[in-house]
């Protein structure tokens, strides 16, 4: 398995649920595995169709939703050696039975599958009579109408249990309370299934949510500049919010474009790939934008509005910082956001004929959703509890922690002043209109009702309205004013407010800190998380970005397919100027090693020579922990590319048959390589390619030649040995072993 897991992915290790779930694959039980965001979940069911045995079936098929994806995901796969395919309506006819022929014959190892052409005619006929190892069913949330993503389609998955009804299953999700847990296993009538619940926390993110400033385009703007030329998501609720903000964006000279499901097709598939290709930075969306995006430096995510909820918010939040480095989410809050919500829900619910069920679980999950926003509780400890799990301490990485907020100066005072301009208004009015008497506006409808004469007016006439509204919103979470339901909702006064208005009770209002204070919290935790790159290193990083995206336009892949973020991190701090050096970074599997190591190796040279940056620096103290293996000494460039890959893998003892699969050599050459390898590295043992026995055998038979040739000896063992191994022990021998 380590073997597979280096040569294909290059990673060292699985981690821990991945290995649970990796082992309950192995075992043929069914499982059900919970992984937030980024947590690591394809690898769960990617990896065990290459640990079966010949005369096992193997093929794995993945249901997913999400078809943008599925193609990524297999360009990925095939780029890095893998057998994989995809069924679904936008797979061209002649691939498709091209993937249909390769299940066929046994060659596809995975075969990705939308519910659709799943539940299509004959289809189900058709799979039975492959030979089927286990079923995968990505996103499996969307089975169950306790979740936030229902999916009717989903629902029918329980038909493809029937046909196949062998086949252990296999589900994946990154969010599930543990009602929606109980309910997947159910709807897909596991049996005894393992249940693999992830840690939600993502340590990695900085959460903050910010009281919305007037409709948020400028506090929109301030988070995006902390993360000038990076790729960022802003989530709005309506279509018009997002194209006013694009356009606003654009203007002030952001890569910015709009997506919202009432653009066409094309316009949407366009912005996608303009995203994943990283031909654009910022999206401004509304929900429909995200499922099937997996572009893995989304460096910061921003809610222009409050998401409906938590598990929305996770979702969508989670698209940050999937590669693992750090990452900012920013939720810009009013309570009127609920209200909106509220509104939309109802519409949709008349509209859809949707079962009164529905509708009180997603007023209920909005109800959360508020709470969470409004809450003053570490948001990193808000969300595991959320999800049932516990986190503990200090997370450093939140508003609340860092104490973001400051509070607003007078509060009790100017709470006291909102709430007795609310009493003496009598009927209930918006936010804006309150807002607008407090600051003794002379507007026509002001005088026409004579508000000018209350003796609230005017009162709070240095604060700006948007701030304003922004603390009628605090109050409205505190309880002391209620938010009535409607078109034009109005506000007014709750028994809460008596005992303040009274002077009894103090009142805590807040409003955000200057931007420059939150830029250096975030400095201090990437250089904690050993993530901050010194000037030169970014330089370096940013060449490798670019010949990211040129190596990746010629492959006609998205960038990610080639290396993470986390991978070119560690190239620009190592610089390794060799191919064992570069094998060497997390992230570098074999066939990449082979195809793209050269010209990575070329362009960390010229990039480096050009910063005034050594090759190979030792390990400095500030970076070898996160990263764990040291830096390796320089050595001499020379071997071609597919030598200096098969090397590495003879290091790992791979079998000659795998490493000719992995590198598309003939086995002959592979031989070749190996009695080279053997020849320069002199290793202590070959037992990887001649077992003892044979090696034995062949001592004895060359101790009596006077020459180093294989051809005499092969025949004084009357051929009993193959010709390859019996030179790979020669060549051993040789070495004085
Ligand atoms: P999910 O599907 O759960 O959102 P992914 O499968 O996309 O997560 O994996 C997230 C990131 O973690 C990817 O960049 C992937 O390469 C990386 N990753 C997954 N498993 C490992 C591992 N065992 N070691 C190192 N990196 C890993
Ligand atoms: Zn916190």
């Amino acid at each position: 398995m380590q073997d597979v897991l280096t040569r294909y992915w290059g990673f060292d290790t699985l981690r821990p649920l991945q290995s649970e779930a990796v082992a309950a694959a192995r075992a043929g039980r069914d499982s059900l595995v919970v992984l937030p965001t980024g947590g690591g979940k394809s690898l769960c069911y990617q990896l065990p169709p290459l640990l079966r045995g010949a005369d096992e079936p193997s093929l794995t098929v993945v249901v997913s939703p999400l078809i943008a994806l599925m193609k990524d995901q297999v360009d990925g796969l095939v780029l890095g050696g893998y057998p994989a395919a995809a069924l679904h309506g936008a797979v061209p006819a002649n691939e498709a039975a091209e993937a249909r022929r390769g299940v066929e014959r046994g060659t596809i190892k995975l075969l990705y599958v939308s519910p659709e052409r799943l539940l299509s005619e004959g289809f189900l006929g058709w799979l039975s009579r492959q030979r089927v190892a286990a079923l995968a069913i990505d996103e499996a949330h969307c089975i169950s109408q306790w979740g936030h993503d229902f999916r009717p389609e989903y629902r029918r998955l329980a038909e493809v249990r029937e046909a196949l009804p062998d086949i252990p299953v296999h589900a994946f999700t990154a969010t599930a309370t543990p009602r929606v847990r109980e309910d997947i296993a159910a709807q897909l009538q596991m049996r005894d299934p393992a249940m693999l619940v992830g840690t939600f926390d993502r340590p990695n993110l900085t959460y903050r949510v910010l009281p919305r400033v007037g409709n948020g385009e400028a506090q929109v703007e301030a988070v995006l500049r902390r993360h000038a030329g990076e790729a960022a998501i802003v989530y709005c609720i309506s279509r018009k919010q997002t194209e006013s903000l694009a356009d606003h964006l654009s203007a002030r000279g952001f890569s910015a474009a709009a997506y919202h499901a009432g653009l066409d097709v094309g316009r949407r598939s366009q912005v996608q790939e303009d995203f994943l290709d990283e031909r654009l930075d910022v999206v401004v969306a509304t929900v429909a934008f995200g499922m099937g995006i997996d572009r893995g430096d989304v460096r910061a995510v921003v809610h222009a509005s409050m998401p409906k909820s938590v598990e929305a918010y996770q979702q969508e939040t989670g698209r940050a910082g999937r590669d693992g480095l750090p990452a900012e989410c920013v939720l810009l809050y009013s309570s009127a956001d609920a209200v909106k919500w509220s509104q939309l829900m109802e519409r949709s619910a008349a509209e859809a004929d949707v079962p009164v069920a529905v509708v009180r679980a997603q007023r209920d999950l909005l109800f959360q959703m508020q709470r969470f926003a409004a809450s003053a509780r570490c948001r990193h400890q808000s969300l595991s509890a959320y999800f049932g799990q516990e986190l503990q301490g200090d997370c450093g990485g939140c508003d609340v922690c860092n104490q973001e907020l400051e509070e607003f100066p007078d509060s009790t005072t100017v709470a006291r002043k909102i709430l007795s301009c609310v009493a003496r208004l009598r009927d209930p009015y918006g936010a804006a209109y309150i807002a607008d008497v407090l600051r003794g506006s002379n507007q026509a409808k002001v005088i026409q009702r004579s508000h000018h004469l209350l003796s609230t007016y005017g009162l709070l006439r240095d604060v700006d309205k948007d701030t304003l509204v922004s603390l009628i919103d605090q109050l409205v979470d505190l309880g002391a004013l209620l938010r009535d339901e409607g078109d034009y909702p109005t506000i007014r006064l709750t028994h809460t407010a008596t005992p303040i208005l009274r002077g009894d009770v103090p009142v805590r209002l807040v409003r955000v800190r200057p931007p420059e204070e939150l830029v250096a919290t975030d400095q201090r935790r990437k250089k904690a998380q050993g993530a901050a790159l010194g000037p030169e290193e970014q330089a370096v990083f940013d060449d490798l970005r670019a010949l990211r995206r040129q190596l990746a336009s010629e492959r006609g892949v998205p960038p990610y397919v080639i290396f993470g973020d986390a991978p070119l991190m560690e190239m620009a701090r190592r610089r390794p100027s060799s191919l064992a050096g570069f094998a060497a970074i997390k992230g570098v599997g074999a066939a990449k090693l082979d195809q793209l190591g050269e010209r990575f190796l070329a362009a960390i040279e010229t990039s480096a020579a050009a910063r005034g940056l050594a090759l190979d620096p030792g390990a400095s103290p500030r970076l070898s922990a996160p990263l764990g293996a040291p830096a390796k000494a320089p050595e001499p460039r020379g071997p071609t590319g597919a030598r200096a890959a098969a090397s590495v893998l003879f290091a790992r003892g791979v079998a000659i048959a795998d490493v000719a699969t992995t590198l598309d050599r003939a086995p002959g050459t592979v031989v070749q390589y190996l009695v080279e390898w053997i020849e320069q590295e002199q290793p202590v043992t070959v037992s990887a390619w001649v077992d003892d026995a044979t090696l034995a055998r062949v001592r004895e038979a060359a101790a009596g030649m006077d020459s180093d040739r294989v051809r005499p000896v092969f025949e004084s063992l009357g051929g009993t040995v193959d010709y390859d191994q019996l030179r790979v022990a020669m060549a051993w021998l040789r070495t004085g072993a």
